[in-house]
C-alpha cells in the first residue's frame, strides 16, 4: 500500500517537473522575443542617426570636391592669360589672384581629407551596426517560427499533462497529496526521495536509526527529519 502510494507520488512528482518546465518554455520564447526586439530597435535607431550624419558629410564632400575643381579650373585660366601678358601691374595683380585661389584650395583640400576621414569613421560605424541588425533579425526570424510551432506542441503537451495529473492525484489519499503539495511548494526539487544505505537522497544526511527502521517496515510514507521531503526505503522501490 505504502509503495503504491510513493510510486504514485513519483509519478506525480514527473508531471509537476515537466508541467514547471513546459511553463517555463512558453514564457521564455516571448521574452526573449521582446528583449531582441528591443535591442533591434535600439540599434535601427543609432543607424538612422549615423546615417543621417553619414549623408550630411557626403554632401559636403560633393561640394568641396566642386569648388576644388572649380577653383582648378580657374588657376588653369589664370595661367593661360598670364603668358599673353606684358603689362608688369597687370601681371603682379594676376599672380596675387592665382596665389588668393592657390592658397583657398589648400586650405579645401585640408578640410576635405578631414571629411573624408570623418566619413570612413562612420561607414565603419554603419556597416558593424547593419551586421548587427541583420544578426537580430535573423534570430527574432527563427525565434518567431519556433515561437508558434513550440507553443502549440507545448500548449498540447501541459494539457495532456494536467489530464494526467488529474488522474494520478485522484489515486492519492488527500493527507499525503496535501504533504506533498506543502513540501513541494516551500523545497526545492525533488519532493520524493529514496534513502539509500541509511542515507537521505534529498539533503545527503543520515536518517536517525529509528526512522530507518520505521522505514524498512514499510507501513506509511515518513517524512526525512532534516529536509522534510517525503522519503521511501530504496530496496521497497525501483522505477
Ligand atoms: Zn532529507
Amino acid at each position: 500500500m505504502y509503495i503504491e502510494q510513493i510510486k504514485k507520488l513519483v509519478v506525480l512528482q514527473d508531471i509537476d517537473n515537466k508541467l514547471i518546465a513546459y511553463r517555463e518554455k512558453i514564457e521564455s520564447i516571448p521574452k526573449e522575443l521582446n528583449a531582441l526586439k528591443e535591442e533591434l530597435e535600439e540599434v535601427e535607431k543609432k543607424k538612422a542617426e549615423i546615417q543621417e550624419r553619414f549623408d550630411f558629410l557626403n554632401d559636403q564632400k560633393m561640394k568641396m570636391q566642386t569648388e576644388i575643381e572649380e577653383n582648378n579650373n580657374k588657376i588653369k585660366k589664370v595661367k593661360n592669360k598670364l603668358m599673353l601678358i606684358s603689362n608688369q601691374k597687370e601681371y603682379q595683380a594676376m599672380m596675387r589672384e592665382l596665389d588668393n585661389f592657390e592658397r583657398l584650395n589648400r586650405t579645401k583640400e585640408e578640410e576635405l581629407t578631414t571629411v573624408l576621414e570623418d566619413i570612413s569613421i562612420h561607414k565603419k560605424d554603419l556597416d558593424e551596426l547593419e551586421s548587427k541588425e541583420d544578426e537580430l533579425k535573423s534570430k527574432i526570424e527563427v525565434l518567431e517560427k519556433e515561437n508558434i510551432t513550440a507553443l502549440d506542441e507545448v500548449k498540447a503537451e501541459i494539457a495532456r499533462l494536467e489530464k494526467e495529473r488529474e488522474e494520478s492525484c485522484a489515486l492519492i489519499p488527500p493527507p499525503i497529496l496535501a504533504r506533498y503539495k506543502f513540501i513541494r511548494d516551500r523545497l526545492s526539487q525533488p519532493v520524493v526521495v529514496a534513502v539509500s544505505n541509511g542515507v537521505c537522497t534529498g539533503c545527503y544526511i543520515s536518517v536517525p536509526p529509528q526512522t530507518y527502521v520505521e522505514l524498512q517496515k514499510g507501513e506509511q510514507i515518513l517524512n526525512c527529519p532534516n529536509c522534510q521531503r517525503l522519503i521511501y526505503w530504496e530496496e521497497h522501490y525501483s522505477k
